[in-house]
């Protein structure tokens, strides 16, 4: 929802620049219709083709006016902590539409989830289930289940964020699904619900979700065979979002027409989006406080580092940089941007063709909407950042800038 007033770049009708006058900088800045609407895209086109929910994968981004606002509108959560469960149902959402994955949950967690009786665990391995088992039994509720299974295929995605193949730390081969199911079924506080599978995250192709979808019904057949009709299919999350003008990400409309193809009508269904319902709605709106030629080389150092941003560091992830005001006619001279903390890998983007900007002026980091504000960190002792949302001509503030004695809340 980036556009341009005269010179100067808005979010929604908010110029950039009174945003940073008014809330200062660095600051996460997120365009409420753009989650909206991406929400939006996967709820209709699963409503039309057939039954079940989506449920947003709130580590991507857990601010509470963010959660608000999609579980007000029909959304579920995907959850992998108890932390996030305690959100979303501050949140408001529907307990009946948050499911709860993790390859480490503790008794804790698992206790808090059934006495607020989540709709399900996806169960990562056998111990687990019997941790969820007992706990069910102590709290006297039955603990609906799904297991997640690892259909081992490798999408084409950077290693960090592949999750579905051979080898990964996650669910369980699908070779030993059918034996899980029929020793969950065996268990006294126990109620069978679904399958679930998430190969990843920034997947631009339809293809591993398919070849994945495919073995799940594999499995779901097999199931049937062995008397265990499953109600629910969670296909996970994990669609990619277009970084850069080079990429083409399939519509959510596509993914969930095509993978609902390869099973039968009568079930439902799950999709757990993260990055593709908040990444394009979130900026980081950074200000430029020096500049520095050395070693032949443009700096721009900025007041975002990577305790703000980590993707760049940890993934060398793409985020396009763009100043707030139209530029034209300039010569754009290689860059990197870079932030304040002792690290080599504090960049913000390298070599980036950018016009010289002054000190003092803004630039915008575009698509960091998910895994931006929720990976940040105190790291350097740097507080964490104010996050504004902007709903047309609207701003609000949802999360208060940190200051320095917040850095010392909890030390004794
Ligand atoms: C992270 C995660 C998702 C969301 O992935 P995105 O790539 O952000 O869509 C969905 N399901 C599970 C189990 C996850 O761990």
């Amino acid at each position: 929802m980036l556009n341009f007033k005269n010179e100067d770049l808005c979010i929604e009708q908010v110029k950039l620049s009174d945003i940073a006058a008014e809330y200062g900088t660095s600051t996460y800045v997120y365009s409420k219709n753009q989650f909206i609407n991406n929400f939006e895209n996967y709820k209709k086109v699963l409503d039309a083709k057939g039954k079940g929910i989506i449920c947003f994968a709130c580590k991507a981004n857990s601010n509470g006016t963010i959660l608000k606002l999609l579980a007000g509108i029909g959304c579920g959560a995907d959850t992998t902590s108890g932390g996030e469960i305690y959100r979303c149902l501050k949140a408001n959402f529907n307990p009946s539409k948050i499911v709860y994955a993790g390859v480490g949950k503790t008794s804790e967690e698992i206790e808090y989830a059934l006495k607020n009786k989540i709709l399900m665990f996806n169960v990562e391995s056998l111990e687990e289930l019997d941790v969820i088992d007992n706990i069910a039994g102590k709290v006297k509720v039955k603990a609906k289940i799904a297991f997640r299974i690892n259909p081992c295929v490798d999408p084409d995605t950077h290693s960090y964020i592949a999750t579905g193949k051979k080898g990964t730390k996650f669910g369980i081969p699908y070779e030993d699904a059918v034996r899980a199911y029929l020793i969950a079924k065996k268990k006294k506080n126990v109620k069978i619900l679904g399958i679930h599978s998430h190969i990843g995250s920034q997947i631009l192709d339809i293809k591993p979700f398919k070849i994945a979808a495919r073995k799940i019904k594999n499995i779901v057949n097999d199931l049937e065979k062995n008397g265990i009709r499953l109600e629910y299919i969670n296909c996970g999350g994990g669609l990619g979002i277009e970084y850069t003008m080079y990429q083409k990400a399939p519509s959510p409309g596509r993914l969930i027409s095509e993978l609902l193809l390869v099973f039968d009508k009568d079930k439902k269904f799950i999709f757990e989006p993260g990055r593709s319902i908040i990444a394009n709605a979130g900026y980081l709106l950074v200000k430029v406080i020096y500049r520095k030629f050395s070693c032949g080389k443009n700096f721009l150092i900025t007041d975002a580092g990577m305790n703000d941003l980590m993707r760049p560091a940890l993934y060398e992830a793409y985020h396009e940089i763009i100043p707030i005001r139209k530029i034209i006619g300039a010569q754009k001279v290689k860059t990197d941007v870079v932030g304040p903390i002792c690290e080599s890998g504090d960049f913000i983007g390298k070599d980036r063709m950018l016009p010289v900007l002054a000190l003092g002026e803004y630039a915008l980091v575009t698509c960091v909407g998910a895994y931006g504000a929720a990976m940040s960190s105190e790291y350097n002792s740097r507080p964490l950042l104010a996050e504004v949302l902007v709903d047309g001509s609207k701003t609000t503030l949802i999360r208060r800038r940190a200051k320095w004695e917040d850095l010392l809340l909890n030390e004794k």
